[in-house]
């Protein structure tokens, strides 16, 4: 926190708005359109409630195919599954670690080929134990609908995806975008900013994430209609009536007018939160550039990250035996914290029965990737802990 989040948040006690909805949430949803050039936004309890309720608005349904990039976080793909439809997952390429439009291409022709769907049936039947009492079937039913209802790409550790052809092709099979800008804000491609390229845009602002209101979300989209509907299924689903009505199921998905606050707080720092983060990347960069066998993901031509965390490859082939556990065990031993790269879900065991159309890229950035410790409050003495463990571990 900076401390202008107080000075909202007692705007917010004194004008007594304690609700999921508000001045302060109609603020903040002002805000991040602007930022991110969308016409609107809806601020959600979570970026993942947002992936949900996008996912509604574009019809899936069950056993509908939905494209989903492989390497990511588990909240990408698993509103695909409370909505009983299959996760295709789609494999990265190597600039961007994000998804391959090779792969995503191949995956839509299977798609609409009818070439998995048998595959993945047989997969994901549970196998009855002798004995077990059969109950309800929980694998996904047979879909009627072969062309996949969306695609969602990730930007992976801030890191903008290949928009431009991820969109082309979606065009071309005309399948919306759902665009997982959760790690993206302030990330962008030629000064078009990450959350803006899809169809629709989430957002989250989880406690972990480059800016925060503890927990939080938001979908974006510049169809007014859409985000209407996203307001209406987010407060329960009401209908226009003196009484509660309910003509559709609901959800109670709205952002509290207090975390609103804090969040438009933070948008004041984000410029100066990114300006940290991509500070961390360059201390990395400069201090371990020419060890061998180590590797930063560096910017695309025209692809501006906001380095939300620094990740590093390290290849033990070219270390002399190095690996990333080594160092993040040395790291450890000093009492820093860091963490391998997400583990992509088509490894995942919820996950592993579905299909998944591969490059080999993920699996490699699993084996070799390392999150370096990046939060936007490391001191010069916390970079000088840690430059001395690694110095140490990669014998400098
Ligand atoms: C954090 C995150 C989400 C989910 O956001 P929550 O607000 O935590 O629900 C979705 N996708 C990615 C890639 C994330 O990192």
């Amino acid at each position: 926190m900076d401390g202008h989040e107080r000075e909202f948040v007692s705007e917010v006690f004194d004008s007594n708005w304690i609700a999921p909805l508000g001045p302060m949430v109609d603020g903040f949803e002002a805000a991040l359109a602007a930022y991110t050039g969308v016409k609107h936004a809806a601020t959600m309890s979570s970026g993942t409630a947002a992936i949900h309720l996008a996912l509604i608005l574009l019809g899936v349904k069950p056993g509908d195919y939905v494209i989903c990039q492989s390497f990511t976080f588990s909240a990408t793909a698993n509103p695909i599954r409370y909505l009983g439809a299959t996760p295709v997952f789609v494999d990265s390429e190597a600039e961007t670690w994000n998804m391959c439009p090779i792969a995503l291409e191949k995956a839509i022709r299977a798609c609409k080929n009818g070439e998995i769907a048998q595959d993945h049936l047989q997969n994901s039947k549970p196998t009855p134990k002798t004995g077990q009492h059969q109950t309800t079937d929980r694998s996904s039913p047979v879909s009627t609908n072969l062309k996949p209802k969306a695609i969602l790409p990730v930007h992976l550790y801030g890191m903008p995806a290949k928009m431009d052809q991820i969109n082309a092709i979606a065009a071309k099979h005309d399948i919306p975008v759902i665009e997982d800008a959760a790690e993206a804000l302030g990330s962008h491609i030629n000064g078009k900013p990450c959350g803006s390229f899809g169809d629709l845009g989430i957002l989250s602002f989880n406690g972990n994430k480059i800016i925060t209101t503890s927990g939080g979300g938001a979908l974006l989209a510049n169809d007014e209609e859409k985000i209407k509907k996203a307001r209406f299924l987010a407060t329960q689903a009401r209908d226009p009536a003196p009484h509660y009505q309910h003509s559709e199921i609901g959800y109670n998905y709205r952002m509290s007018n207090i975390l609103a606050g804090v969040g438009r707080g933070q948008m004041q720092v984000l410029p100066e939160r990114i300006q940290q983060r991509r500070a961390n990347f360059d201390f990395y960069n400069d201090l371990l550039k020419d060890v061998p066998g180590l590797s930063f993901l560096p910017e695309p031509e025209g692809y501006f990250s906001n380095r939300w965390l620094t990740t590093i490859l390290v290849d033990p082939a070219k270390t002399g035996g190095i690996t990333r556990e080594t160092i993040r065990l040395a790291l450890e031993a000093d009492n820093i914290e860091s963490r391998p790269l997400w583990k992509p879900m088509h490894q995942q065991p919820v996950f592993a029965s579905y299909p998944f159309f591969s490059t080999g890229v993920s699996n490699k950035l699993f084996e070799q990737g390392l999150c370096l410790p990046s939060g936007s409050s490391l001191t010069p003495a916390d970079h000088e802990r840690i430059s001395t463990v690694l110095k140490n571990v990669l014998k400098m």
